[in-house]
């Protein structure tokens, strides 16, 4: 992990007045650039194999100048191109995946959010031990195979984003399915409906809803997840009939779809947002920004959390100019645009290390 020291020492040979925001060309970088633009900064797309054409087709998201590297080891030593024109990066779920989280976080630019988070969002137990610790539910754990006594979502350890997760039945269904070659967590398969909540979460503003900390909590949007298959197959009946065809129900996510919550389970939603909020200052000195609570809520109103994602998600995409809850807060306003107005003003107020590692 990069010293928090040499970071604060390249912040301190950096223009506030002259900052770019910088991101991997890809996820949700249309809407970090866009919102970027209309708080005044200038922009900066990093790429390595993705296409940039697709930015010609929208003016108001194109960032003002791309580098295009190698590789990523290409991108490492060409760091002092970033340096020279004052770069604050914002990460995005990609940007970490693709790179890879430990060497995101030796990765020496300046980084919008705190990267401590990494070690705690990268493991599946260290997220437990934070999520539980901070007393929101999780989906229970089942350690013996042969105890399946319920529907169960079987996750292989190197697995992400839904690709290579398979549901079992019973016991039988498992071992059909498992590769033994493979580590799996197997958890409960939470019926219910799904809500990918996007909060934010200020420390350096003081009203609205205030966590421990004396920051505010602010819900920007709320999606859920277009997954591929499994979103459609019912449509074919019978998924026992469907495997003896070959075909599997899978989870990889295709796009996302605007929703809100019923307005009565607002309260619990906040409330499980500040548990965790709360809990990482006092685990790993803090999240701040943008992070989504997955969550899968049951009939009897209950929620369970089976994932957090401590950065921009690609669910708030649908919110570019706006959303029901953003409009309560800043009308019109995308998270985007909410972390460029939490760099700006950290900025002005020379904050900046405050919130950049
Ligand atoms: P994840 O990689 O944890 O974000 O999971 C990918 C997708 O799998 C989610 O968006 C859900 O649709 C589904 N999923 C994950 N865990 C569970 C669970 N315990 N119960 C039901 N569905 C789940």
């Amino acid at each position: 992990m990069v010293p928090k020291s040499k970071i604060d020492a390249i912040l301190d040979g950096y223009d506030p007045e002259e900052i770019t925001i910088a991101t991997l060309c890809s996820h949700s970088s249309l809407q970090i650039f866009h919102g970027a633009r209309k708080l005044g900064f200038k922009t900066l797309g990093l790429t390595i194999t993705h296409s940039t054409k697709y930015y010609d087709a929208f003016p108001l998201g194109k960032p003002d100048e791309i580098i295009k590297y190698k590789d990523f080891d290409d991108m490492e030593s060409r760091v002092d191109e970033l340096y020279d024109r004052n770069v604050i990066i914002i990460p995005h779920g990609s940007f970490v995946e693709y790179m890879g989280s430990e060497r995101f976080g030796d990765y020496p630019v300046p980084s919008y959010g705190n990267r401590e988070v990494l070690n705690w969002e990268s493991s599946r137990e260290k997220q437990r031990e934070w999520i539980e610790g901070a007393g929101v539910s999780m989906p229970e754990i089942i350690t013996d195979p042969k105890s399946i006594d319920r529907p169960v979502m079987v996750k292989y350890n190197g697995a992400k984003g839904g690709k290579g997760y398979f549901i079992a039945m019973d016991y039988n269904g498992f071992k059909l399915a498992v590769d033994p070659d493979e580590s799996y967590n197997i958890q409960e398969y939470c019926m219910g409906t799904r809500y990918y909540m996007h909060f934010f979460y200020d420390p350096l503003k003081h009203d609205g809803y205030k966590c421990a900390e004396g920051g505010s909590l602010e819900l920007m949007s709320m999606d859920r997840r277009d997954e591929s298959n499994i979103d459609e197959l019912y449509k074919l009946g019978n998924i026992d009939d469907l495997k003896k065809v070959g075909m599997y129900p899978s989870f990889v996510v295709t796009g996302n779809t605007p929703v809100v919550l019923r307005e009565s389970l607002l309260p619990k939603a906040f409330d499980m947002a500040e548990r965790v909020v709360d809990k990482s200052y006092e685990l790993f000195g803090g999240m701040w920004g943008p992070f989504c609570l997955e969550t899968v809520v049951n009939d009897k109103l209950q929620f369970k959390a089976f994932e957090i994602s401590t950065r921009i998600v690609a669910g708030t995409n649908p919110f570019i100019s706006g959303s029901p809850y953003a409009d309560l807060i800043y009308p019109g306003m995308s998270t985007g645009a909410r972390m460029a107005m939490h760099i700006k003003e950290a900025a002005k107020e020379g904050k900046l290390k405050e919130i950049v590692s």
